[in-house]
């Protein structure tokens, strides 16, 4: 085989891998529609007609719940938005704990935080980098009021013996599906799996309106606690007469118009774009399964990936080059990958310092909280571990990648896995 490209071979590839794109026509008629409207945004802030927002975020809610299945569908300005107002709607407030996965986008914990909660992190399974309900049990108290899933990468967590355990312990279990859309768990689909569930279409994801979200559930006590928090709850609740006030102060995460229109158009998309990707990752693990060191994603049997990102981990033997060393060899041939996700939450200032709302300390002080929450390195080791030394994740599966781009990527990892030992350690 050729030398590598890091030591001054031929890389094997030249070109940068196409982007991702899906705006097109469809979008940009329905922006003009909205735009010769003149109504940019409907919604109102008080109990009237106008209250759940103009005829495109509606007709987006009611593509979006019957597209997924669920009764309840309420359009926000992103994810980060959706979650607050989930685990406002579940209840969450000071002295409150809930249980959040550490290997995740910050928003998937801070939505305790905002509601004045604590979050307390449990460790991921290693083949599909979710919590589970067997990290979760342990962290269980009687402070718990709610615990954030999120389907890492595109992967569906197991829920049922999740939803087993929060229907023991009576909590409410919120799924941050922000990378799966379209993804399923026996034969149900990810974000549908839970009491509430949240999407995000930020410009990332696998279906975008630019920024935007969208909330799912089936309970309609919860459903209009999140429409409430969307809008504006504290001036709505008298005249809508809301008893439970809990919580009922207000936001503004409402959809535009343009963002609605141009979701319609995306969610038309979304079973192509899912089955692409689905193609895509299933040719690169046929063809980089074998290599001695790397484990390809694993799709557990009674779920299909989403796929947002092909996640692999590099199983480094002894004397063996270092992930940082192989992933410069890897880039040098052409094929960007990155090491590792993101940072274990809880080692952000916010946590090591406990600073958080105000300068007293709270969500994590007395007199409302009394529990005694650890946010020290080691709390997550599998986290840690699959951070800090194993996983590497590639923009591989997208919709704008062919067979011959899959072709780059795979000789490339065969390349550097074959010349190891050439690497600096
Ligand atoms: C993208 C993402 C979010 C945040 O989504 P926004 O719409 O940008 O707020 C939250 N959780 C996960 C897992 C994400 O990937």
């Amino acid at each position: 085989m050729s030398k590598l490209a890091i030591n001054g071979g031929t890389p094997v590839r030249k070109d940068p891998l196409p982007v991702y794109r899906t705006i097109g026509e469809e979008e940009k008629r329905a922006v003009m529609e909205v735009m010769d409207s003149g109504n940019l945004s409907e919604f109102l802030g008080t109990w009237s007609p106008k209250f759940f927002g103009g005829p495109k975020v509606q007709a987006f809610e009611a593509a979006w719940a019957k597209h997924f299945g669920v009764k309840h569908t309420v359009s926000v300005n992103s994810n980060t938005s959706g979650l607050n107002a989930a685990v406002g709607a579940a209840g969450v407030g000071p002295g409150d704990e809930v249980i959040v996965s550490p290997y995740s986008m910050s928003a998937s914990a801070a939505c305790a935080i905002v509601n004045n909660a604590v979050p307390v992190f449990a460790d991921i399974d290693e083949e599909t980098f979710n919590i589970s309900a067997k990290t979760i049990a342990p962290l269980i108290t009687a402070r718990t009021k709610a615990i954030v899933v999120v389907d890492i990468f595109g992967h569906p967590a197991d829920f049922v013996p999740i939803m087993e355990l929060a229907k023991k312990h009576n909590l409410i279990v919120i799924e941050d599906a922000a990378q799966a859309p379209g993804a399923t768990y026996q034969n149900r689909f990810a974000g549908t799996l839970a009491h509430i569930g949240v999407f995000s279409l930020n410009y990332h994801k696998t279906i975008h309106t630019g920024e935007g979200g969208v909330v799912v559930t089936n309970d309609a006590a919860l459903a209009e606690r999140i429409q409430l928090i969307r809008n504006h709850a504290e001036v709505v609740v008298q005249g809508k007469g809301v008893e439970n006030i809990v919580n009922m102060v207000g936001q503004n995460y409402r959809m535009t118009e343009i963002e609605a229109a141009i979701g319609i158009e995306q969610l038309k998309k979304l079973p192509a774009l899912m089955a692409k990707r689905q193609k895509n990752a299933e040719y690169l693990t046929k063809h980089l399964k074998d290599i001695p060191g790397l484990i390809s994603p694993s799709v557990r049997e009674d779920s299909t990936h989403g796929f947002y990102v092909y996640p692999m981990r590099y199983i480094r033997k002894e004397n063996a080059p270092m992930r940082q060393a192989l992933a410069a060899a890897i880039r040098a041939e052409g094929i960007p990958v990155g090491e590792g996700y993101v940072e274990p939450i809880y080692l952000q200032p916010l946590y090591q310092r406990r600073i958080a709302l105000g300068d007293k300390g709270a969500p994590f002080t007395k007199p409302y909280y009394d529990g005694e929450v650890k946010y020290d390195r080691g709390i997550c080791p599998v986290t840690e571990r699959m951070h800090f030394e194993e996983v590497l994740i590639g923009d591989y599966c997208h919709a704008n990648l062919e067979e011959k781009d899959m072709d780059d990527i795979c000789a490339a990892y065969k390349k550097v896995f074959s010349q190891l030992e050439t690497l600096k350690a």
